[in-house]
């Protein structure tokens, strides 16, 4: 079993080395912050329970897993090296690639990003997940009031 220095997670259990693609995969979710280039949700690597408050029973949370998206596809001659990787959810990665023809990573951010804002692009437990965290990170970053009284 492979076990990441940096993090300390298992990434490829039953196997000695990672793949080249789960190695690109992971350098591409260490960069992005553990966020989806796509949609910026936050995602996982090995089970949801890495996300706080996800229960790894939750199938909503499945979609959050994630993948090493190839932004020129495999299919038109994309490579699996580091300047044609991203870390993407599997529901960004695999909407992309069900088209006939995949939109152009610059037009599908942004096809996905008002989907984000209108909280219709996820299973609705995950827009739901997505705004408690948000607005915990708000509060957290409140100065603490002192209450005098
Ligand atoms: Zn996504």
């Amino acid at each position: 079993m492979w076990r990441d220095a940096g993090t300390g997670t298992f990434l490829n259990p039953g196997v000695l080395m990672p793949t080249r693609i789960q190695s690109l995969r992971l350098q591409a979710f260490q960069r992005q912050c553990g966020l989806c280039f796509y949609c910026s949700a936050p995602m996982w690597l090995l089970c949801p329970s890495e996300l706080p408050g996800c229960h790894p029973a939750q199938h909503a949370f499945k979609q959050l897993r994630c993948t090493a998206e190839h932004l020129l596809p495999q299919s038109e001659g994309g490579l699996d090296r580091e300047d044609n990787i991203v870390a993407a959810c599997a529901r960004c990665n695999h909407t992309r690639h069900q088209r006939k023809r995949p939109p152009l990573p610059s037009a599908y951010r942004e096809e996905v990003a008002k989907r984000m804002r209108r909280g219709c692009w996820h299973d609705s437990l995950v827009h739901r997940w997505l705004s408690l965290i948000s607005q915990l990170a708000v509060a957290a970053a409140q100065p603490e009031v002192v209450r005098t009284r």
